[in-house]
Order: C-alpha cells, then sequence, then structure tokens
C-alpha cells in the first residue's frame, strides 16, 4: 500500500461521513452574540444622552455621541474630538472613504480622485473585502508581501516615493486577516514617516480587532495617527474599527478617526448623505459597556470562547503535519483567522477536496487581490463560529484533504 492508497480510503471515509461543516468567515458565535444580547432591550425609556440629546430624534452631534466616543477613543487611539462614531459597519465607512475621495478633492490632495489613476498597496495575505472596495470602485491593487513586522517596508517606501499613482495601503495592524500579525512600532513609524511622491497619500488602518485577544497578553501598537502628525503627516491617516466582534456583528457601531482636517472633510461630504447616525444604538452600546475596562472585561468572556478554538486547529495540525516540509500555519495571539499555509500548488486542490467532503473553506485565491494567488498556497480557517466540537471536526476533515492533495502530486 501507497501513502496515496491510504489517503485515499481516509478521504472516502470522510465523504462517508455525509458532513456540512463551514469554516469560510470570521462571524462570530451564537455564544459570543449571547453575550451582548441585554444590548437588545436598551436604551430603554431614559433615551437621553448625557449632554441632553433626544437620541430619538433628530439632532445632536454628526460625529455621534460623546459618552460611545469617549470609550473607544482610548482603545483606537484616536483623540475623542478626532473620532467619528457612525452606523453598524467599519467596511461601508472604508466603502464611503474611497468614494468620496473619488468625487471630492481630500484635504492634501490636488484633486478627486476620479480624475486620476489610483493605486492601492495590499499587503497579502490579506483581507478580500478591502480588496472589493478598490475593485467595484476603479481603484487598481498591487500586492506587497506581509512580513512578521508588517508590510515589507522597504518594498512600500520605494513604491510610494516613486509613483504618484499609488494614494494609498490598505493596513490591518493588530492580529491581522488571515494572518494573525501585529504591525511592529518601527513599520508604524516608517508608514507615519515615509516620502510619498502623492501629496493625498493615506494609511487605510483597519484595526478591526484592537481588542480582540486570545491571550492573557493584550499586545499594543504603535498610534500611527500620533506619529504621523508629529511628522508633519497628520492627514496622512484614516484609522476604522467597529463593535461587529465586540457586541452584534451588523447591529454594531463603527468609527472612523483622522485628522481634524480629514474629520471635517468626511463629514462635509457624507452629511449631505444622511442626518446622522443612530444615536439611540450608540446610547445602548455606551450603557452596555461603560468604559474602556468594560470593553476589555467582555473582550475576555469572548476569549474564554473562542480560544479554545483555536486551540483545537493549533492541536490538530501540529499532530498531523509537525515537521512536515511546505506546511505550516499561523499561531495568532488574537483576531479571528489561522492561516494555513501548503506546498506551491496546492491550495485550490485541498479546498477543492474539502468542499466535496463537506467542509466549506474560504476559496484559494481570496487572502490576495483579484482572487489571485500566484503560489497558491495561502487557506484562510476560520474557527471561531462553530462550535467546539464541529471545529475539531472540520480541522480532521482538512488534515485528511492535505494529506491526500500532498500525495497525489
Ligand atoms: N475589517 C477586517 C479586517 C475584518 O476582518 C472585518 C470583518 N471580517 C471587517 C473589517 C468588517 O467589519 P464591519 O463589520 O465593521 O464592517
Amino acid at each position: 500500500r501507497t501513502d496515496l492508497d491510504d489517503a485515499r480510503q481516509a478521504y472516502a471515509a470522510l465523504q462517508a461521513q455525509g458532513i456540512s461543516l463551514d469554516l469560510t468567515r470570521g462571524k462570530p458565535s451564537a455564544a459570543q452574540l449571547d453575550l451582548a444580547v441585554d444590548l437588545l432591550s436598551g436604551p430603554g425609556p431614559d433615551y437621553k444622552a448625557a449632554d441632553g440629546t433626544d437620541t430619538r430624534n433628530y439632532g445632536g452631534p454628526p460625529q455621534g455621541l460623546p459618552e460611545l466616543r469617549q470609550i473607544f477613543a482610548p482603545l483606537l487611539q484616536v483623540p475623542v474630538d478626532q473620532l467619528i462614531a457612525y452606523g453598524s459597519s467599519s467596511l461601508e465607512l472604508m466603502y464611503e472613504t474611497v468614494a468620496q475621495a473619488l468625487l471630492t478633492a481630500m484635504p492634501g490632495a490636488a484633486g478627486r480622485w476620479a480624475d486620476e489613476r489610483v493605486v492601492f498597496l495590499a499587503p497579502v495575505p490579506g483581507y478580500d473585502r478591502h480588496y472589493g472596495i478598490c475593485e467595484k470602485l476603479g481603484v487598481e491593487l498591487v500586492a506587497v508581501p506581509l512580513t512578521a513586522d508588517g508590510p515589507d517596508m522597504d518594498l512600500v517606501e520605494e513604491l510610494v516615493a516613486g509613483d504618484p499613482a499609488i494614494k494609498g495601503i490598505w493596513c490591518v495592524p493588530k492580529y491581522s486577516n488571515p494572518d494573525g500579525t501585529i504591525y511592529s512600532a518601527e513599520t508604524a513609524r516608517r508608514l507615519a514617516t515615509m516620502t510619498t511622491a502623492a501629496p493625498d497619500f493615506r494609511v487605510f488602518w483597519d484595526n478591526a480587532y484592537a481588542v480582540h485577544h486570545l491571550t492573557e497578553r493584550e499586545h499594543e501598537i504603535a498610534d500611527l495617527l500620533a506619529l504621523a502628525t508629529e511628522a508633519g503627516n497628520a492627514d496622512r491617516v484614516f484609522v476604522f474599527g467597529s463593535t461587529s466582534k465586540i457586541t452584534l456583528a451588523g447591529a454594531g457601531v463603527s468609527f472612523l478617526g483622522a485628522s481634524a482636517a480629514n474629520i471635517s472633510w468626511w463629514l462635509a461630504v457624507s452629511g449631505k448623505r444622511t442626518i446622522g447616525p443612530d444615536k439611540t444604538n450608540h446610547l445602548r452600546h455606551a450603557r452596555f459597556l461603560r468604559d474602556a475596562d468594560g470593553v476589555r472585561a467582555h473582550m475576555a468572556r469572548h476569549r474564554e470562547i473562542i480560544a479554545p478554538k483555536f486551540a483545537a486547529v493549533e492541536e490538530v495540525l501540529n499532530r498531523h503535519f509537525a515537521n512536515l516540509p511546505g506546511v505550516s500555519w499561523s499561531k495568532p495571539q488574537g483576531g479571528y483567522f489561522v492561516t494555513l499555509t501548503v506546498p506551491d500548488g496546492t491550495a485550490t486542490e485541498i479546498v477543492r477536496l474539502a468542499k466535496e467532503a463537506g467542509i466549506a473553506l474560504t476559496p484559494a485565491g481570496s487572502t490576495h487581490p483579484y482572487g489571485e494567488e500566484p503560489e497558491d498556497r495561502t487557506i484562510r480557517l476560520a474557527p471561531t463560529f462553530p462550535v467546539l466540537d464541529e471545529v475539531r471536526r472540520a480541522m480532521e476533515g482538512v488534515a485528511v484533504c492535505v494529506q491526500l492533495a500532498l500525495a497525489q502530486r
């Protein structure tokens, strides 16, 4: 009997189980959402904000309720006056910001982006929905490798210095999607201070996992907005975040932080689109979370639920693939994903085999712009949504698929 025979037999047995499991998207599990279910009855009959604003009505501060911005300002490292609290999705704020920059010149820009060629750098592997925004809006994407310290800054500095069409870079600076990378202080310093040929270059600093720790260590990152401001590049930075994976995904609150000039620009252009954000949602979030320590305590309860799932992924991969050349995986300290790296040219086949066996994985290539990874070796695993036992079973199945794909080569 050969390895291939064994792998085929194991795969046939997996298929015979007739399972249906899903490791595709980074969604909170029902148990996590239950932690925030009290929100749904808020804010209750006392709907007045601290400044007396009747949250049920139009009016009040266009940048969102101050008591909620106060809670998230230190967590997102943005001065409270420069932080907007908005709707339920930070992705929407990112889309809106790129779309508005296409239509209306931003601070420091010679004109609106719609009249120019616009290119964004995309550290890979990265988040498919960032790419989707650019693909939809006609912004070209250029991949740059992500290292253990963040984007390859030698390459980034060279590219942005040489080409005025390069107007932006996507960054997930803490527990990045999907690698779990934590950007080093040096990376942040270089992003804040580098010379850019475009006067209106922007860093889209998507701090989606700011407080989403998987260990007792609450990793800190450098304050990019402060660094850029010190360097005379205050307008370079847009900070994004949301409570999608803190309270309720799809019914939380999103945040945008930036220089005072950027915030004025943003409110001026977006203020034409809406009279203001959902203040009742802001108020119930402020009351539910109370303060930054309240957010930290709440996130510790999330960690109790999801850390065992990440441990299960690690255990299965380690048992099957420790010391196997070409197979490695990330060991995230936070965030929502594990990146499984397989030998070149096998990721698509592994995802296909998994699908045929009833295990849905994020399509190979989705971690790269245009869905194309030339090396075909990156698989994103999202273990938070299924219950623990399903995570184990799904991962055992993934291991069988990896073994078959490798034996087939
Ligand atoms: N940014 C990153 C890096 C994400 O992983 C996600 C969710 N998967 C989002 C943004 C989406 O956040 P929101 O729900 O606030 O739109």
